[in-house]
């Protein structure tokens, strides 16, 4: 199997599917990996490394001829995908719940398409759950930056010039990014409080060393681990219950999603009012329309003295070691699909048909 690896497309997007070890691993158990010159760069990988792990470095115009497989951070354009051979596998964030029309391309020029948020959240799929990987990293970033931004240090500090008290970190929504939120803001000194609605949580909280924000509400969980949406009524009673608590927080990070929804709204312009100035916001649900009424997707704003971060491409701020999990996904992904670099699809199996988004001619 020929698999091409695009330099990604998307503004700002420094990722990279494969990085170079993956590359070489693939291409010593059966696959032929050509990687577009300067799909790296941006997250530190440079063509020679490719070369030297054993895979070709090609010019855009020869990568897609011939491949069998496209591996990709985001979503292809529609010229890309005009290029794609019917019949051709394409793996990425392809964002099926949100874009049925870019997934309507896929299917109409017969490519096989795996989206990377439909990899079944089960045992067996773990190395490929890059919405695990990728949630970590941007967890660890949003501490970071929040800890940057805040005119405070995050530790107890005693020194000759007198005590320092930590800074206090609140985290709505303790799923992966929330829990490595929580576990980087406690490494950094901050006294740390989680929230979330899923009563599971609670203990994964507490063995962060985090204290558990009981806000009198708790909601479902489906069969998959997800949390179910709150009803209107639960919904304004966690408003209103936050919008108490939230002035006592230096930092808020929220990273409440219900996948598929647009994210809950948890904090109102209100509670973003009475914050002390100089706080600060990271809105990790901001692509879905964030958590925090005032949150800018994509941008960083300031309101009235409150930092809004609503940054939406945490991960690809960490190129490097998100590029490099990320590979590990689709490497595992790939070698499910075509063990030895041969494909073998079988839409029988749970991940293959759970992750597939478009079957091409397999459907027709
Ligand atoms: P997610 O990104 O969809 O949501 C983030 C968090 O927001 C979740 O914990 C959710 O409960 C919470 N949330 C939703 N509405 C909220 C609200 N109104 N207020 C506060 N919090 C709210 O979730 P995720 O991080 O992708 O993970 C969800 C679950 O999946 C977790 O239980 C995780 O352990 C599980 N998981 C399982 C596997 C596996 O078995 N392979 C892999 C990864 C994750």
């Amino acid at each position: 199997m020929r698999v091409a690896v695009p330099k990604e497309t998307d503004a700002g997007e420094r990722r990279v599917a494969l990085v170079p070890d993956a590359a070489g691993r693939l291409a010593s158990s059966g696959f032929t990996i050509a990687v577009e010159r300067g799909a790296g760069a941006a997250a530190g990988f440079a063509d020679g490394e490719y070369g030297t792990a054993g895979a070709e470095v090609v010019d855009r115009g020869e990568l897609l001829h011939g491949a069998d497989a496209v591996v990709r951070v985001g979503r292809p354009s529609p010229a890309e995908v005009a290029e794609l051979q019917p019949g051709a596998v394409l793996i990425g964030f392809l964002s099926p719940l949100t874009d049925p029309e870019g997934i309507e391309r896929l299917a109409a020029s017969g490519v096989v398409a795996f989206a990377m948020e439909s990899i079944p959240r089960i045992t067996r799929a773990q190395s490929m759950d890059a919405l695990s990987s990728q949630s970590t990293v941007a967890g660890y970033k949003a501490a970071i930056l929040a800890a940057d931004r805040l005119p405070r240090l995050f530790p107890l500090l005693m020194t000759a010039a007198g005590t320092v008290a930590p800074a206090k970190v609140l985290v709505l929504g303790a799923g992966v990014a929330g829990l490595q939120a929580i576990a980087t803001a406690r490494r950094l000194g901050a006294v740390v409080s989680g929230f979330d609605v899923r009563p599971a949580v609670r203990e994964q909280v507490e063995s962060l060393g985090a204290v558990f924000l009981d806000l009198g509400v708790e909601g479902a969980e489906t069969a998959g681990g997800y949390a179910v949406e709150l009803d209107a009524e639960q919904q304004a009673r966690q408003q209103a219950a936050l919008e108490e608590r939230i002035p006592d927080f230096d930092v808020v990070i929220t990273t409440a999603l219900i996948p598929g929804r647009p994210a809950p709204r948890l904090i109102p312009a209100a509670a973003v009012e009475r914050m002390r100035p100089g706080s600060v916001i990271v809105d990790l649900a901001a692509e879905a329309g964030g958590n925090c009424e005032l949150t800018e997707p994509g941008a960083e704003v300031n309101r009235s003295g409150i930092v809004l971060i609503g940054l939406t491409d945490l991960p690809s701020r960490m190129a490097y070691h998100a590029s490099q999990l990320y590979s590990r996904n689709v490497s595992a992904l790939l070698q499910h699909l075509a063990p030895g670099g041969e494909l073998a699809l079988d839409f029988e199996d749970e991940i293959t048909a759970g992750a597939c988004v478009s079957r091409g001619q397999a459907s027709a």
